[in-house]
């Protein structure tokens, strides 16, 4: 079998209501690692685990499905089904910038809701919304923490999902209550995200086009000159592939004389799932190893740009002119209010890809909208990119654009 996870799932949801530990419940880690992260016991940056979906031969459905490689019912050996990623999205209502990047590499997603609170919590609805928004169709809702409820509530809640759920991507979703803490119908969940979130069809004459989300200097201090070794960049591939020895171009690279670089190296490593292979598609994080000058992969420098064949990246755009559809009301806050129209200066958070930029609108006139950009990004017409608008102290999002 592929090394490589086949798609990437999202657990997304409101603050506190369970998403790290789902995903240490599947995994086995806890994804809440960087140190700041630790301190406010909250996700800032994307939280990633590999995950194997695995089978009991002996067992029926749905006990057996289990992430183990034991058993954990009958302790025979289990099979491997399939290899998935999952990226674990900050639920605070501050990061919706991280969490509209994450969405934009997920082929699938969890909605993590708390049984023991009202539905809809702010960010439960921000994030449902920034899903349909992305365009992100397979979405199973948990509804967690059922250890602490009484069956009345988890009645009256999963009567609240489902009112809340209407007319939006999650409105036949499944609801499986979970107690991600105890353990309880994490087997149940595994079936339903086995059967509904398949890879989506992929043409393999695409051209590759990996989004960009790390970049490291893997170099320790002080080594020898003849010892450095190039930038490593890690990401996701939404379509095509890359193979060892290929050249590769990333953009938007940094700027010379006033103007944009595209950086250009030959792949000398590729890892998936933390084995180097000669191959990667999509599917999962993915690292590429580059003959680049480390200083410019280092800390992060290049999350956000896109890496792709050699001639055949999109346009570096420093504005774009786009086919703007605003929501009816901006969500994420306790009081709602409507979506007034977009104004002339006004500046806009942009999340395209995983790149977050500002834009400046220039023209407005009905849905056509011109931004000027802060930041360029790499992209093509016909391209979704996400639209938050600054509300007291946040950005709150209100709407897509497509590219035109
Ligand atoms: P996140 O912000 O959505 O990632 O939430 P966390 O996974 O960090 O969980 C927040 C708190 O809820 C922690 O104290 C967890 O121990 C607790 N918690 C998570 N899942 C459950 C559950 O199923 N039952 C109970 N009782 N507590 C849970
Ligand atoms: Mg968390």
């Amino acid at each position: 079998m592929n090394v490589q996870s086949d798609v990437n799932i999202g657990l997304v949801g409101h603050v506190d209501h369970g998403k790290t530990t789902l995903t240490k419940a599947l995994s086995g880690i806890w994804t809440d690692t960087h140190s700041e992260e630790t301190k406010r016991g909250i996700s800032i940056r994307l939280g990633y685990a590999d995950i194997e979906f695995r089978k009991c031969p002996e067992c029926g459905e749905p006990e057996c499905y289990t992430t183990d490689d034991k058993c954990p019912i009958c302790g025979s050996e289990t099979e491997l089904i399939r290899k998935v990623s999952f990226v674990d999205a900050p639920g605070h209502e501050t990061l919706m910038a991280t969490m509209l990047s994450g969405a934009a590499i997920m082929d699938g997603a969890v909605l993590v809701i708390a049984a023991n609170e009202t539905c809809p919590q702010p960010q439960t609805k921000e994030h449902l919304m920034a899903l349909d928004v992305i365009g992100v169709k397979d979405v199973i809702v948990v509804q967690n923490k059922i250890d602490i409820v009484s069956k009345e509530r988890a009645i009256e809640s999963y009567n609240e999902i489902k009112e809340f759920v209407k007319g939006t991507c999650a409105e036949d979703a499944l609801i499986i209550p979970v107690s991600a803490q105890q353990g309880a119908n994490v087997d149940i969940l595994i079936e339903a995200m086995l059967k509904q979130i398949q890879p989506p069809e992929r043409n393999v004459d695409d051209t590759a086009l990996m989004h960009v989300a790390r970049s490291f200097d893997i170099n320790k201090p002080g080594s020898g000159a003849d010892k450095i070794k190039g930038g490593v960049i890690g990401g996701t591939l939404i379509q095509g592939k890359f193979k060892l020895g290929d050249t590769i171009e990333i953009r938007p690279g940094p700027t010379n004389d006033g103007k944009r670089m595209t950086l250009t190296s030959e792949i000398i490593g590729l890892e998936a799932n933390g084995e180097q292979v000669e191959e990667i598609g999509p599917g999962g994080l993915v690292g590429i190893a580059t003959k680049l000058d480390p200083s410019l992969t280092k800390s992060d420098s290049l999350s956000g740009t896109v890496a792709g064949e050699e001639g055949t990246l999109p346009d570096v755009l420093d504005s774009f002119k786009m086919d703007a559809n605003l929501l009816d009301r901006v969500v994420g806050t306790k009081e709602e209010r409507d979506v007034a129209p977009i104004k002339l200066k006004e500046p806009l958070m942009i999340n395209c890809g995983t790149t977050t930029t500002i834009g400046v609108v220039t023209s407005t006139k009905k849905n056509d909208v011109e931004v000027t950009l802060k930041l360029p990004v790499c992209a093509s017409p016909g391209d979704r990119v996400a639209l938050s608008r600054r509300v007291g102290a946040r950005w709150r999002l209100i709407g897509y654009g497509i590219i035109k």
